[in-house]
């Protein structure tokens, strides 16, 4: 599944492929999320890709005991975290690999791995996220 020509098409391209890309200021380098097509900070229009491992700590996260739409696919309960890329401070969010329903920490060091979750009748390219120690 394509996911557009938006500013972010190259972070959905790369997760499609395994690969966690984002974005950089052309102008003063900074990391430009959610993705843009002028900087915030400096004004310049342009960004480059910089492919990032998918290192990261807990910044934020909910258990999800409820179903509501388009989450048919996934088995109850479970953990949607906000995950802070380690030295960018970019944070996406994604599915915890949570298998012993334990609560995260807020700070607690992650690694990703680039899957896809079915959304109604898509396949959308997500990051799982698991817990390191
Ligand atoms: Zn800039």
């Amino acid at each position: 599944m394509t996911r557009g020509d938006g500013a972010d098409a190259p972070y959905w391209e790369g997760l499609a492929t395994g690969r966690l890309m984002l974005p950089r200021c052309d102008g003063c380098d900074r990391w430009m999320w959610p993705a843009g097509r002028r900087c915030g900070l400096c004004g310049t229009i342009g960004s480059h890709w910089v492919e990032r491992s998918m290192a990261a700590t807990v910044f934020s996260w909910t258990r999800t005991w409820h179903r509501f739409g388009m989450t048919e696919s996934l088995e109850l309960p479970f953990t949607s975290v906000v995950a802070a890329v380690d030295n960018c401070g970019v944070r996406l969010l994604g599915l915890l690999e949570d298998p012993d329903r334990i609560d995260p920490r807020i700070g607690e060091a992650l690694v990703g791995r680039p899957s896809h979750t079915l959304v109604g009748a898509d396949q959308i390219p997500t990051i799982r996220w698991s817990r390191i120690s």
